[in-house]
């Protein structure tokens, strides 16, 4: 393209979605994401269309398959990370690996999509500090302690344990560890105890990869107005996620009958799916998604604006950010349904008011920010 014949397009910011399971897809599925998929949330082409430059890729070990530690976390995490590098490696004129603000705005000006790494509980790191190194040697630039069940070292908001534990010795050298090398400390998922245990030990910005404000929607996923704050102090984010059961009230609890109301037709979906624990767990999945939509009560791109403007009010315009969660979520916004419908978000932020300085920093340049303070110098 020539730069003096193409004017620049209007509005042009850098965005950033901190969390997306499509890894696992890349995996298991082995699907092709440079074309445009039929199901799912996200491929080259819709994040095209909807001008998202930079995507942080889950690397997610589901415990209940693969363990809380050991050879299988580790085997299986090393696998998702290996997908997402051979991206940038099988198609260098799509994709780039960043690990780093620069790389992120240098892909985007030169037209490519940043294929950015990040952990989802700390499993793989099967209870060894220099496992750590390891992972961010290999890309990844951010790691949560947990995902939805507790470690010996750190609790979860997911099961009971974590509602009484919070970080031991060790899980406080993991975090000294991550500010060490310089990868971001993901709060989205640990108990309420370890989130505080995580501010008092970080000296580096921490963020909540995807989460929501809890004075909205009353979610142990989500924080309240007092975590949001003291992610703020951190120079943290807090990227709000787009699941439903999340951000709109009272969606989980019916969400949850239908499930009861579907468990045979799960049960099903999970025998005839041939494959490992994973893929059956997809299979079931896109079930449950097909019901979702067809029994539970619409969700709008407002309500994802609305808890950007919670968390504006309370911790600032600084403090904001988005983590989708894509395709690791049964069920999405019907205006904001795939990466391609990021436009729809911005049109509400404008909507209500929103500059389009104050949406280049939700959208992106806030956490560009983070990944520059805390990259080790
Ligand atoms: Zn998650």
């Amino acid at each position: 393209m020539n730069p003096q014949t193409t004017p620049a397009p209007p509005n042009r910011f850098i965005t950033i979605d901190m969390h997306a399971d499509t890894t696992q897809r890349l995996v298991d599925e082995n699907i092709d994401l440079n074309s445009r998929l039929p199901n799912g949330h996200l491929d080259a082409v819709r994040m095209r269309e909807g001008r998202l430059d930079a995507q942080f890729f889950a690397v997610w070990v589901e415990p209940q398959f693969y363990g809380t530690g050991g050879a299988q976390a580790v085997e299986r995490a090393d696998k998702q990370i290996a997908a997402v590098r051979s991206l940038a490696e099988r198609h260098p004129e799509t994709w780039m690996l960043a690990t780093s603000a620069e790389d992120v705005r240098r892909a985007a000006a030169e037209g490519k999509l940043a294929a950015l790494i990040g952990v989802e509980g700390g499993y793989a790191i099967d209870e060894k500090i220099e496992s750590i190194e390891r992972y961010y040697r290999a890309g990844v630039r951010y790691m949560s302690a947990t995902w939805s069940v507790s470690l010996s070292w750190a609790g979860s908001s997911g099961d009971a344990v974590g509602q009484t534990r919070g970080l031991n010795d060790f899980g406080r050298a993991v975090i000294r560890e991550m500010n060490r090398l310089g990868m971001i400390v993901d709060v989205s998922h640990v108990s309420d105890k370890t989130f505080w245990d995580i501010i008092n030990t970080s000296t580096k910005p921490v963020i909540a990869t995807h989460s929501g404000a809890r004075a909205i929607t009353n979610h142990s996923r989500n924080l309240d107005d007092e975590q949001l704050r003291a992610l703020a102090r951190t120079n943290g984010v807090a990227c709000v996620v787009f699941y439903p059961a999340f951000i709109e009230p009272g969606w989980d609890e019916k969400k949850s009958q239908v499930d009861r109301e579907i468990a045979p037709l799960l049960d099903e979906a999970s025998r005839n799916a041939p494959g490992n624990p994973s893929q059956k767990r997809m299979a079931r999945d896109r079930v449950r998604e097909r019901e979702f939509l067809r029994r539970l009560p619409p969700v709008s791109v407002a309500r994802v604006a609305d808890h950007i403007d919670h968390i504006v009010r309370v911790a600032g315009i600084d403090a904001v950010g988005l983590g989708s969660d894509f395709d690791g979520i049964q069920a999405v916004p019907r205006d904001l349904a795939s990466v391609a419908d990021y436009p729809n978000l911005a049109a509400e932020l404008r909507k209500r008011g929103y500059n389009e300085a104050d949406i280049a920093k939700i959208f992106g340049g806030n956490m560009l920010r983070v990944m520059e303070e805390t990259q080790s110098r």
